[in-house]
């Protein structure tokens, strides 16, 4: 847990670290940014998942990408290094960013790079593209590149998450079918690594690091710079949900759905996940019209759970895709009747997440514990993961589950 995670014994004292009975001052551009108030220890001992609370020594507050190089070269000048952990928005759930006995990084104290979206003049053999700091959240770099009319390709649902914590992670969505991951969708990085060392990455120059740092957890460098490339932003999107009763029948039309992209169908999708309405409280209806809210309540009540496919199809203010939409679910098996749609900003959908938070802020739900748990099931047993754990645990146990999103990827991807 945090970078170099082999934590050494220690014993650290703020700007003091006594090291064979000698007590050696940390240098002053470094103790300046080290924090030992309550507030900060207590913020940095906890993440969104409330489940781990380990108390760093202290948190340090960079204010330029010299001072984390300064902070990890005081560190491997000692005998016994300490463990030093980047934070972005701390928003994992099981301690990752935390730094027991070590020092925490609080990454949004650091404004380095910010986001620079490039001109898109059609000249780089990059195409177009956005510098963004690692601090920086992702709902900033929407907002940011939506000015030039461009976007980034592959998201996640809750975009108030850091560029440098999600690259540490993998970044799936709904776009994840088409493009990859976030980690698919980066052209270079700037990372101080474990040596101090501020490196240029990419998947042509130090390999190595590149593909380390990303997915890596946060062991193998701190991310100080992403070039993240840009497409044309759509204005709208149509966005459908899809009730199944049957299992087999959703899984299918799933699949379907992402073929059609590798097909390059211009009907196909432009993103597709799915979740779980189960017949437990409380049940979120407050996607549909109110008038089909009690026809949906009976569909639930009646099969325990109800499989939603959600898909999205993108378009410009001026280009309706009704006939695309028409296409696109025509032979899917999806309960008769029980399709519903919107049509939104294409900024409202990705910050689609955001709504829910307010809500949930607002009646003390959020900051509660998540035992979240994100896994790849092989298409060849998902059928059995549905049997034993959605109807065999969730289902006959009567477990009560939060929210359950089940969608597919192309494993190419
Ligand atoms: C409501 C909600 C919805 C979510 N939805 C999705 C989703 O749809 N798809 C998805 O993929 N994930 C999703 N996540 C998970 C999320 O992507 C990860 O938890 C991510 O790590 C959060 O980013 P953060 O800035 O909070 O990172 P933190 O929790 O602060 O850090 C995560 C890890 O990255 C390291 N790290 C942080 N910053 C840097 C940096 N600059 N350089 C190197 N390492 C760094 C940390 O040390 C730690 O190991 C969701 C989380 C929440 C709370």
């Amino acid at each position: 847990m945090g970078m170099f995670s082999k934590a050494m014994s220690m014993v650290w004292v703020l700007i003091i670290v006594c090291t064979q009975g000698q007590p050696l001052k940390a240098p002053k551009e470094i103790s300046s940014k080290l924090s030992r108030n309550p507030q900060s220890l207590s913020l940095a001992s906890s993440d969104y998942g409330h489940i781990v609370h380990e108390t760093p020594l202290a948190v340090f507050e960079p204010s330029s990408i010299g001072d984390i190089r300064a902070l990890i070269n005081f560190s491997n000048s000692l005998p016994n290094p300490f463990t030093i952990a980047p934070r972005g928005q701390a928003h994992s759930v099981l301690g990752q960013a935390m730094a027991q006995n070590g020092v925490v990084v609080n990454m949004t104290k650091l404004n380095g790079t910010r986001i620079f979206v490039a001109p898109c003049d059609g000249k780089s053999p990059l195409g177009c593209y956005a510098d963004v700091g690692g601090e920086q959240t992702w709902v900033d770099v929407l907002h940011e590149t939506l000015k030039s009319g461009l976007t980034p390709l592959s998201w996640t649902d809750y975009l108030y998450l850091t560029v440098g914590g999600t690259l540490s992670n993998a970044g799936i969505s709904g776009q994840a079918f088409r493009f990859g991951p976030q980690i698919s969708n980066v052209l270079e990085l700037d990372l101080v690594t474990g040596k101090g060392d501020l490196v240029t990455c990419s998947a042509e120059k130090n390999t190595e690091a590149f593909y380390a740092v990303l997915g890596g957890l946060g062991q193998f460098g701190v991310i100080t710079r992403a070039r993240i490339p840009l497409g044309p932003a759509p204005t709208r999107v149509k966005w459908l949900h899809l009730l199944y009763n049957d299992f087999t029948a959703f899984c299918r039309d799933q699949e379907h759905l992402i073929s059609m992209n590798e097909r390059n169908d211009s009907n196909a999708a432009d993103y597709v996940e799915g979740m779980l309405l189960l017949n437990q409280p409380p049940l979120d209806l407050s996607f549909y019209p109110p008038s089909y809210h009690q026809c949906i309540t009976s569909l639930v009540t009646q099969y325990g759970i109800i499989y939603i496919i959600e898909l999205v199809k993108y378009y410009a203010n001026n280009s309706q895709p009704i006939q695309q939409v028409a296409n696109l679910v025509k032979e899917l098996k999806f309960v008769p009747n029980f399709r519903f749609e919107k049509d939104v900003s294409y900024e409202e959908f990705l910050n689609r997440v955001h709504g829910e938070e307010l809500y949930l802020r607002s009646k003390g739900l959020w900051e509660v514990p998540h035992p979240w748990l994100n896994i790849f099931v092989p298409r060849s047993r998902i059928l059995d993961f549905n049997e034993g754990v959605f109807k065999g645990i969730i289902l006959k146990q009567n477990i009560t589950a939060g929210l359950v999103k089940v969608y597919p990827v192309n494993r190419n991807k």
